[in-house]
């Protein structure tokens, strides 16, 4: 390839970084990114000095390979995580090891059934009657909350594969996930608040237009959020309608997170999780001195515009945990409705039955001249993570190195 070659990143999330960061030493590389900022579904944010609060991503789930050796590389701390499982029940927290009743009997129908099943047929299957309403309703619970996924849609498969996965250690990044971003977007030419809008290709050669500027490279590579694919928020002529296909045959889920930071820690305890049947579900701390408690709202239940999303989150505490002065005793609130964020509009993929065979068909590149990546594309043992996104714009890099002849 000539030194000439100029290739056009599109996001600036954990995928385009790192594809840029590997193929900038071979050639003129430029990230476009819709945002103000890098990071995508990766923002630490900054509100008082000694505060952090992760926005996004907070966890590196188990001891995945190219964040831990980022972090490393890049002297980066970063602290294992400790904490016990709860579940609220009558204002009490009952420290317990599985939500759902009768989890090892749904596992073992969750490994048997046929690869096209999906979790809302598997429970109509075995869960059917009204004797199992409460093992639905947490399965349903758990699905939608942790996976962000319709139970009509998510493949068994998916979720048993991620379910029986032992993951080891899990990892908070001392100072958040923003400090390896910031490693990762060192000397690569960063153009932010460009929304690309139109592609249009032939082999060789691609001119791009953003809101208010065209741009041409040699190729370009495409990280933004599946939803944004699907939605075909980017037009491209000549036309890709197998890759549009392909987009909606992967899940997509959406979460509100809620960082809330209290005058006193009144919770006294740290708290690994909090599973609840409140409106807002699951809980953490961050450390056992840390005055801020994280809730978290997943699924189709966190989609659209909101409101009252604070008081909701307030008065979910109240009852988790029997303190009827939440609202006196918060200092600080910050929630996150990712379905309304900019260039994003959603949480995380999740796999349906036709996820695979639709990632086979998005990671072919186009004429060697158009390449997807992403979080949803990968294909792995840590779906819907910083990993995954990082393993897809690394292993696209190293296509573009190499192109098919
Ligand atoms: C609330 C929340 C909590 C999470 N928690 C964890 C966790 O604890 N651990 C973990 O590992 N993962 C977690 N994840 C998932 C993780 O954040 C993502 O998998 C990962 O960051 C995705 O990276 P990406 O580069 O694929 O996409 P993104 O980070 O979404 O980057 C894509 C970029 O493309 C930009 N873009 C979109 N459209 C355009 C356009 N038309 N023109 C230009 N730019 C465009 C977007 O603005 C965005 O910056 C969480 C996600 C969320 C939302």
């Amino acid at each position: 390839m000539s030194a000439q070659t100029t290739i056009i990143i599109i996001g600036a999330g954990a995928a385009g970084l790192i594809a840029a960061k590997e193929l900038s030493d071979q050639y003129k590389v430029t990230v476009l990114e819709a945002r103000p900022q890098a990071g995508g579904r990766t923002t630490t944010h900054y509100p008082a000095p000694g505060i952090h609060i992760e926005t996004g991503a907070e966890f590196v789930h188990g001891e995945l390979p190219i964040t831990l050796s980022l972090l490393k590389e890049a002297g980066i701390p970063y602290t294992p995580i400790n904490g016990d499982m709860y579940l609220a029940e009558n204002g009490e927290l009952k420290q317990e090891e599985a939500w759902i009743e009768d989890w090892d009997q749904l596992l073992g129908h969750m490994g048997k059934a046929p690869a096209a099943t999906t979790m809302q047929q598997l429970l109509d299957q075995y869960y059917p009657a009204a004797q199992y309403a409460a093992l639905r309703e947490h399965v349903s619970g758990y699905v939608e909350g942790y996976d962000l996924a319709d139970l009509d849609k998510v493949s068994v498969k998916y979720l048993y594969d991620e379910w029986t996965l032992e993951q080891g250690t899990n990892y908070r990044i001392d100072n958040g996930y923003t400090t390896l971003i910031n490693y990762l977007r060192k000397d690569i030419e960063l153009i932010t608040n460009q929304t690309v809008q139109h592609i249009s290709w032939e082999p060789g050669h691609v001119t791009i237009k953003t809101q208010d500027k065209t741009y041409t490279a040699s190729k370009v590579l495409i990280t933004v959020p599946i939803n944004m694919l699907q939605n075909e928020s980017i037009q491209f002529s000549p036309a890709l309608p197998a890759y549009t296909a392909a987009a909606k045959q992967i899940g997509w889920g959406t979460v509100i997170k809620f960082n809330l930071l209290f005058k006193q820690a009144f919770w006294k305890r740290d708290i690994g999780f909090v599973l609840s049947d409140e409106e807002v579900p699951v809980w953490w701390t961050q450390s056992e001195n840390s005055l801020v408690l994280t809730g978290w709202m997943g699924g189709p239940r966190a989609a659209g515009s909101q409101t009252d999303l604070l008081e909701r989150a307030l008065h979910a505490l109240a009852k988790i945990f029997n303190e009827p002065n939440t609202a006196e005793l918060l200092d600080q609130g910050f929630v996150h409705n990712w379905s309304t964020e900019q260039g994003i509009h959603g949480g995380y993929s999740y796999g349906m039955p036709s996820s695979e065979s639709a990632k086979a068909v998005l990671t072919t590149p186009v004429a060697n001249t158009l390449y997807f990546a992403g979080e949803a594309l990968y294909s792995g043992d840590s779906p819907g993570t910083v990993e995954a996104a990082l393993h897809s714009g690394r292993e696209t890099a190293h296509k573009i190195k190499s192109p098919q002849v």
